[in-house]
């Protein structure tokens, strides 16, 4: 029994799958600074800059940008469930199997959820959208935006100006785009949005950054009901039904992150540094230019796996900056090569669910991770476990083919 005494010693790992990443050492370093007591004017100005920070990422002009404690899918549950009343039409367009949990959470919250379906590796027109919600007249329309599970990225340009012609609040699912692809909440007009910290970035899993605009903000405080015991004088609750969870209330978490700083949970001090040094290292090094390196990565790397003879999944036009999806060649047996890049070289690369068992790999390039080293480290031990696992493929092509990117982008 001494063994469980020995301290906990994760060997080194390159993490190419579709999250989590490794976290960049920055954000690591933020989440050993020593903890302050939650109303600490420190901390509370620690929570009003994250903030400002999100808003900027988010490219919003909301009041309401802050974290909810949980990994991404508690931002989900708390948009949702806090949006939809029982009985509430919510439409779900699924492409993937992000899209399955959006249903999911919006069942539980109530809704009567009607989806329409994108064949895995392909995304919505803006007509097919609009066609299902003529026909269903939802209040909420909730949407992912990049699908790891299928490598998708779903446009938005014209969703949220569409939703709105009909009189429909839009929720995005923005977990593994933002930071790495355009999210342009106000321009897109998206209602709610969010995301977590273990994708683009660069951060762990834990914190879930959300935003979300006035029509929300309208609909979610008709169903405010304050906790007995911390209610303020006076205080009179919506004439909505009461949202079902508490933890994710988001009224409750508004008047938390307000300068009433109601008391609802403890904030998670060391995940509120991280999410804080995750938003300032991508707005320090610049969204647009943080969005470019990982378009970067993606032709550098989808160029590479081309030239070693290896077939890409999906809507190429459609395709995620920071997943890629990758025909697991026939005849090659899949974990023998996934085992061989983790023992031999240290790289984790993601299997996948679904339709897709069995028949693709997800190399993701994200965050802190996108960067040419990687690109090209991965090219070379995938070429060389493909070799061990019985498929040769065109020796050298694929780094050197990388290179080549890299060189015609003057790097
Ligand atoms: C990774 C991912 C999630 C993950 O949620 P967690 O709760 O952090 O595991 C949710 N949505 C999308 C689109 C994702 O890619």
């Amino acid at each position: 029994m001494t063994e469980i005494t020995k301290q906990l010693n994760p060997p080194p790992r390159l993490l190419l799958g579709p999250g989590p990443i490794n976290a960049d050492p920055r954000v690591l370093r933020a989440m050993s600074m020593p903890l302050l007591g939650q109303f600490d004017p420190v901390f509370t100005d620690y929570m009003n800059e994250t903030m400002v920070l999100l808003r900027r990422l988010y490219r919003t002009e909301n009041h309401w940008a802050f974290l909810v404690n949980g990994t991404a899918r508690s931002g989900i549950e708390a948009i949702l469930t806090s949006l939809i009343s029982a009985g509430e039409r919510v439409l779900v367009p699924v492409f993937g199997r992000f899209g399955h949990l959006l249903c999911e959470i919006a069942e539980r919250s109530g809704g009567d959820v009607r989806t329409i379906e994108a064949e895995w590796g392909t995304v919505f027109t803006p007509e097919e959208v609009e066609d299902a919600i003529k026909e269903h007249r939802p209040r909420v329309v909730a949407l992912v935006h990049g699908d790891t599970s299928t490598t998708m990225a779903q446009p938005l340009d014209e969703i949220g100006a569409l939703c709105r012609r009909h009189d429909a609040l839009l929720y995005v699912d923005a977990t593994a785009t933002l930071g790495g692809m355009e999210v342009a909440v106000d321009a897109w007009q998206l209602d709610a949005v969010s995301a977590g910290l273990q994708k683009c970035l660069s951060g762990p899993p834990g914190s879930a950054p959300v935003t979300f605009n006035e029509r929300v903000t309208d609909v979610i405080t008709r169903r405010k009901h304050v906790e007995k015991g911390i209610e303020p004088d006076g205080f009179v609750a919506g004439e909505g039904s009461r949202i079902q969870s508490n933890y994710f209330d988001l009224p409750m978490l508004m008047d938390y992150w307000s300068e009433l700083r109601l008391n609802h949970h403890t904030e998670s001090t060391s995940m509120l540094y991280a999410a804080h040094e995750c938003a300032r290292i991508v707005l320090d090094e610049g969204l647009a230019e943080c969005v470019a390196r990982h378009a970067l990565t993606s032709a550098a790397l989808t160029a590479g796996l081309r030239a070693m003879g290896l077939d890409l999944f999906g809507d190429q036009a459609h395709k995620m900056a920071g997943v890629t999806g990758v025909v697991i060649p026939q005849g090659v047996d899949s974990e023998a090569v996934r085992g061989c890049l983790l023992e031999d070289f240290g790289i984790e690369i993601g299997t996948s669910f679904g339709p897709l068992k069995g028949h693709i790999w997800r190399i993701g390039t994200m965050g802190y991770n996108s960067r040419k080293q990687n690109v090209l480290t991965c090219l070379a031990a995938l070429e060389a476990a493909l070799r061990q696992h019985g498929f040769a493929g065109n020796s050298g092509a694929a780094v050197d083919e990388a290179l080549g990117v890299y060189r015609d982008a003057g790097q």
